[in-house]
């Protein structure tokens, strides 16, 4: 099988989210073991692992505030727990709390600073003692387009964007004699409950934007991070791949 993962055991943050559960698919169609880690949402992280059962491969759900060095912390024990082991962290947890800069609320720029930046040190952090001992570890964190071009109405969310790529160059300086590769991904629009919120009218518009003429689907991020945590990805370290249909090049 191409990009197969067989006993390799990943976490994925935010996973009951669109891009999240595109990721959880794709990683269980490779036959990898899977923590969905999850804030709120339980019964989507169920529904997911049954989905996952069903693929053929294995996971467990477990709820984390990936903000908190505790939730960070539960998230690698369960893999430990349950599967013995940990490969992968895909940081994809995320949210947005736009505003424009002259207006934006102090508590707005430390939520999204929080939950989308500070989670993945403390996950890497918390993951990198055992992915130090796996022969092929990867991390995967979820950027985004506002973190390369910056976008109005973002500046805490690009902001934290453009952090985490800072941290996934130096990360990758870092772990690279341990043959950890770390990798940011940057969606353009994707259609998820993250841009659900956007007004139809403007979505037609961005899709005019965009030169290949469309929003993405998560599973056209899904398609990458497979890659980039597979054996055949293990010369690829500290780089950004925009997603995004060609919107910002
Ligand atoms: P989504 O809102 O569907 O999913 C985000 C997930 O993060 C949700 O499941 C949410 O519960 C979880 N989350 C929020 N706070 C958390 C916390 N404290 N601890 C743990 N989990 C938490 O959005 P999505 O579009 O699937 O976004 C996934 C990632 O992709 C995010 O990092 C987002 O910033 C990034 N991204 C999305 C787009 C897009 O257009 N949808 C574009 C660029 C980047």
């Amino acid at each position: 099988m191409k990009f197969a993962l067989t006993d390799r055991v990943a976490i994925v943050t935010g996973a009951s989210g669109g891009i999240g559960r595109a990721i959880v698919e794709e990683l269980a169609d490779a036959k990898a073991k899977i923590v969905i880690g999850y804030v709120a949402n339980e019964a989507s992280a169920q529904t997911l692992v049954e989905r996952v059962t069903a693929i053929g491969a294995e996971a467990v759900a477990t709820q984390a505030d990936v903000a908190t060095a505790a939730g960070a912390a539960s998230l690698v024990q369960a893999a430990v727990k349950n599967f013995g082991r940990l490969d992968i962290l895909v940081n994809n947890a995320g949210i947005t709390r736009d505003g424009l800069f002259l207006r934006m609320k102090e508590t707005d720029w430390d939520a999204v600073l929080s939950i989308n930046l500070k989670s993945a040190f403390l996950c890497s952090q918390a993951a990198a003692r055992y992915l130090l001992r796996s022969e092929t570890g990867r991390i995967i964190n979820m950027s985004s387009v506002a973190g390369v071009t910056g976008n109005v109405g973002q500046a805490n969310y690009s902001a934290a964007k453009a952090g985490l790529i800072g941290l996934t160059k130096t990360l990758a300086r870092e772990l690279a004699s341990r043959k950890i590769t770390v990798n940011a991904v940057a969606p353009g629009y994707i259609q998820t409950e993250m841009t659900a919120k956007l007004a139809p009218e403007l979505k037609d518009r961005l899709a005019e934007q965009i030169p290949i003429g469309r929003l993405g689907q998560p599973e056209d991020v899904a398609a990458i991070v497979r890659f980039l945590v597979s054996d055949q990805a293990s010369y690829i370290t500290g780089q950004v791949f925009q997603v995004d249909g060609g919107l910002a090049m």
